[in-house]
C-alpha cells in the first residue's frame, strides 16, 4: 500500500459581522463554543443566496466545520486502487482542538495537503459526504450540526463528525504500520 494524503487540503442566517467573529474565532480561537447567533430570521443565508463561485473568501472559508476528516491519512491499494481512511491524522493536525497548527503555510509544510477549491470540489472524491464544500456543490443543505446552522462548535462533535479526540498523529506512527490504523464506515 502506498500512502495518499489526498487531503487539502437551516435556515438561520449570519450577519457579516457574526461572520467576522466566526473568521476570527476559525483563525485564532479553538473550534470550540459558539458562534455568534443568528440576527435575522428573514434573511436568506448565503449558501442559499450564493453559488460557490460567487462566495466571498470568508463565506467560502465559513462552510468548513472543522471537522477535520480530510486531515485523516489515506491509503492506496496498489492493486486495486482502493481508498483506505485511517484514524491517523496529518502531523500538522492539532489533535485535541482539530486545527491545522499552519494553516497560512500548510501547502509548504505539506505539499500534498490539497487546497479545496471550486474546480477541485467536485473531484476529490474522497471529501467526506459531511463536508460542508462537497454539501454545497452537490446542492444538499449544510446540516444542523454545521457551526453555520447550530450556532456553536460543539455540534460538529455532538453529531460525531468531529475527528477531535479520538485520532493518533500521523508523527507518532512508522509509515509501515500505518495499515493497522485503517478504520472502516466512517461518513454519514
Ligand atoms: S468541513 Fe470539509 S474541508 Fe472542512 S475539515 Fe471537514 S472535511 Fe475538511
Ligand atoms: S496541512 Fe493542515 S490542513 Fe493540510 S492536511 Fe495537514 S492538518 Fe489538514
Amino acid at each position: 500500500m502506498a500512502t495518499t494524503r489526498e487531503v487539502f487540503q437551516g435556515q438561520k442566517t449570519l450577519t457579516d459581522w457574526d461572520l467576522d467573529v466566526w473568521s476570527e474565532r476559525f483563525e485564532k480561537g479553538p473550534l470550540l463554543g459558539k458562534v455568534s447567533k443568528v440576527s435575522d430570521e428573514n434573511v436568506m443565508p448565503f449558501w442559499h443566496r450564493k453559488s460557490l463561485s460567487r462566495m466571498t473568501p470568508k463565506e467560502w472559508e465559513s462552510l468548513c466545520d472543522g471537522c477535520g476528516r480530510c486531515c485523516l491519512i489515506k491509503l492506496e491499494d496498489e492493486d486495486t486502487g482502493e481508498i483506505h481512511l485511517t484514524n491517523l491524522a496529518c502531523g500538522l493536525l492539532d489533535t485535541k482542538t482539530c486545527r491545522c497548527k499552519d494553516y497560512e503555510n500548510r501547502h509548504d509544510k505539506m505539499p500534498d495537503c490539497l487546497a479545496i477549491t471550486t474546480k477541485t470540489v467536485k473531484t476529490l472524491s474522497w471529501l467526506p459526504k459531511s463536508c460542508g464544500y462537497r454539501r454545497i456543490s452537490e446542492g444538499r443543505d449544510l446540516a444542523w450540526w454545521h457551526p453555520l446552522v447550530s450556532g456553536s462548535y460543539d455540534t460538529v462533535e455532538q453529531a460525531g463528525i468531529s475527528v477531535r479526540g479520538w485520532v493518533k498523529s500521523e508523527a507518532r506512527v512508522k509509515e509501515l504500520s500505518y495499515h493497522r490504523y485503517i478504520i472502516d464506515g466512517f461518513d454519514d
